[in-house]
């Protein structure tokens, strides 16, 4: 579907837009990433979760995708952290960090290109606070170095906060350094007693957490990046400082697409230590949620919207889930009469089609779930009917794993491989029925049932299901 038009809604002009990326073909894309001091929690993920969408998204339209997402590994609170542990700041953050991978592998978030870590790019930060106290948008007080906002007038536009309306006392940046005017935020912080620093032409000192992200996308994309993603608490200050920076820095548009995702709260209300609803995905894996019933989830809400995760929600997206997997495992256990019908092969077309024109308009999720459940209540229905043959199973289970590219969802396999001491139990059972020795079969039936397996005796001999599927 080459000729598809993939429209999104831009916060900078907050409109529905259509992409239309700097370099044919190509996507230039960076996600804030996490800063490494706890386990990212499920509200963290449903921004993550819905960005992987729209990357897959855009890689199923075609686009190679360049994607950067940085780590922090430097601020108050991994500062904090790793001194109420008494460890090394590294040791701290990369305990975190490689918890970080491994919960997007667990929720098969598409791994960025790059993947860089602020300690690992301070001397490029210290070259654009450089370069912006030489142009006279940045200055030092202190030891610290702030970037001037009064000298830059377009600060504003895309939280659309005007900078004069900004009163003295509003919270910029969470720091308490002097600065010459209270709206300013911090580009380098001087160095404090017992902090980790490092040398720079300021002073000893750490960098800001804006920098970081306007000096690790542009060292990886170039100046002019296609998408910058985020939750929609990234919008004020942080996005905002970075267009400031990195706008000042290059005089050159910094992102021409700004996306945005919507918060999760939990049962209706906002996810908080203290209220006892807050969870991470490690939680939620243990309480024995298959991981791809929580990407499910956090999938099928439209990024912006609010997502109330509830429990109620998490079983809807196993039963959802299940209902896709049941449709393949009919697939593949059913014996079809050999061919192909034309019916199958419009359906398969009409399928793809909705699911493609669905995620195209501004990544309507819904339309592109409902597209493949009418599919499948059609196919359930023409395999009852005897009107699906070997062919349209073939295709229809191709088209599934290949909308699955956008998803994720759909486990490698879904008939699985079973130890051998239960195929030959199985055999055996089947070889009782023939000899009419029932009570053998029901007792290997009733054994394997407390194994967790279900048999499914049909005219084409006997199937097997896990319970658990
Ligand atoms: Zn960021």
């Amino acid at each position: 579907m080459k000729d598809v038009k993939f429209r999104i809604y831009n916060t900078l002009s907050g409109k529905v837009e259509e992409f239309v990326p700097l370099k044919e073909g190509e996507v230039k894309l960076y996600t804030c990433g996490p800063t490494v001091y706890d386990y990212a929690h499920i509200g963290n993920f449903r921004s993550y979760v819905a960005e992987d969408l729209l990357k897959r998204f855009l890689k199923f339209l075609g686009y190679r995708v360049l994607h950067v997402m940085n780590i922090t590994d430097v601020d108050d609170k991994t500062i904090k952290g790793a001194q109420r542990e008494g460890v090394s700041l590294q040791e701290f953050t990369r305990k975190y960090e490689k918890a970080f991978f491994e919960d997007i592998d667990t929720l098969r978030l598409d791994r960025a290109d790059y993947y860089p870590r602020a300690t690992e790019t301070i001397p490029d930060m210290i070259k654009i606070i450089q370069g912006l106290l030489d142009k006279g948008y940045a200055y030092i007080k202190d030891g610290s170095v702030y970037f001037r906002i009064s000298a830059f007038p377009e600060y504003g536009k895309l939280s659309k906060i005007k900078p004069e309306e900004l009163k003295a006392g509003v919270r910029i940046d969470a720091d308490e350094y002097t600065k010459e005017d209270v709206r300013d935020f911090a580009l380098w912080k001087a160095k404090k007693p017992g902090e980790p620093s490092w040398p720079s032409p300021f002073g000893e000192g750490r960098p800001g957490w804006h920098i970081e992200c306007s000096t690790m996308s542009m060292k990886y994309l170039g100046e002019t990046l296609d998408i910058h993603a985020g939750g929609v608490d990234n919008i004020f200050p942080h996005h905002e400082n970075e267009i400031a920076q990195s706008e000042a820095y290059t005089g050159k548009q910094f992102v021409r697409y700004w996306f945005h995702v919507q918060h999760l709260i939990v049962e209706g209300e906002k996810m908080s230590k203290s209220k006892g609803n807050f969870y991470t995905l490690r939680d939620l894996l243990a309480m024995g949620f298959s991981p791809r019933a929580i990407r499910y989830l956090l999938l099928t809400t439209h990024y912006r919207k609010t997502l109330n995760f509830t429990f109620e929600a998490l079983y809807q997206a196993t039963a959802s889930l299940k209902r896709i997997t049941d449709f393949l495992f009919e697939l593949e256990t059913r014996k079809f009469p050999e061919g192909e019908s034309q019916q199958a092969k419009e359906r398969i077309e009409k399928c793809r089609r909705e699911f493609t024109l669905a995620l195209a308009d501004d990544l309507n999720i819904s339309g592109a779930m409902a597209a493949i459940f009418e599919l499948i209540r059609w196919g359930n229905k023409a395999m009852e009917e005897g009107e699906l043959f070997s062919q349209d199973a073939a295709n229809l289970k191709a088209l599934l794993y290949d909308l699955d590219r956008v998803l994720a969802v759909l486990p490698e396999k879904v008939v699985e491989e079973l130890p051998e001491d239960i195929m030959r139990m199985i055999k055996e059972r089947e070889e009782a029925r023939k000899r009419k020795d029932y009570a053998t079969a029901d007792r290997i039936r009733d054994e394997l049932f407390k194994r967790g397996i279900i048999l499914e005796d049909t005219k084409e001999g006997t199937r097997w299901k896990l319970i658990k599927k």
